[in-house]
């Protein structure tokens, strides 16, 4: 159940908020173009074209910072002056993984970084009653236990969907996992690092609360809809 009173405690929050930003392995992107853009989807006046575009350019430069660790190995190239060793990025493909259906907003700006990135999928509903997670679908690409993988969903809210998905991965095999969310809620963001405390996570903006529908306050309302246009 979710508890409706930490929406009213608001000093509390974010004393809480500055101590999950000192949690370890999680990141919380602070880029004034992030903000700038969570802000634009925010608005209940952002249209579903503006919107997805949006979404898909966060995904970018949210990529841009949460995969500055991947592996390099130095290769042999001609230039055209000389032969010189430089850096490539090694081992096994990416895979992004975009958690059903609002993830999928956020795979073309993945995509658009490392355009040879395979993509996975986990479809996942919410009982509208507990609020927690099942799973309908589940397709991976292999060898996933050698891949650096990526999980994206827009919204990071009671955590239930998100620690359910990084949990199906890890029973494929999956190892190097990051998670990328644009909002968190405080609630999720716990959850998730509680029960996935080796995994990086990567955040654009912590919000408030949840209220007692499970939505993200500020939040952007439901962000499957708004990237589908679907209401
Ligand atoms: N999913 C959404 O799309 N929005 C929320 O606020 C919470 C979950």
């Amino acid at each position: 159940m979710i508890d409706t009173d930490n929406c009213k405690q608001g000093e509390q929050r974010g004393q809480k908020m500055e101590k999950m930003k000192e949690m370890e392995n999680v990141f919380v992107m602070e880029h004034p173009l992030i903000q700038h853009k969570i802000s634009h989807i925010r608005d209940i006046n952002t249209g579903t074209n503006e919107f997805r575009k949006c979404i898909e350019e966060i995904a970018m430069l949210m990529g841009y910072e949460a995969l500055r660790d991947l592996p390099l190995e130095d290769v042999e190239v001609q230039t055209p002056i000389e032969k010189c060793m430089t850096p490539r990025i090694s081992g096994k493909k990416m895979a992004v993984v975009p958690i059903l259906r609002a993830g999928l907003g956020m795979v073309n700006g993945i995509l658009a970084l490392v355009p040879s990135a395979k993509v996975g999928h986990i479809g996942l509903y919410r009982d509208p009653e507990t609020h927690e997670p099942h799973e309908y679908y589940c397709k991976l690409p292999e060898p996933i236990d050698q891949r650096t993988i990526v999980v994206v969903d827009p919204m990071l809210a009671t955590g239930g969907s998100g620690s359910e998905a990084v949990d199906f991965i890890k029973q494929h095999g999956g190892k190097n996992i990051k998670f990328m969310c644009i909002i968190a809620a405080p609630e999720g963001l716990k959850r998730l690092h509680e029960d996935h405390p080796d995994i990086q996570i990567y955040i654009g903006h912590v919000d408030r609360c949840l209220n007692e529908h499970a939505y993200i306050c500020p939040g952007l309302g439901d962000a499957g809809d708004r990237i589908f246009g679907t209401k």
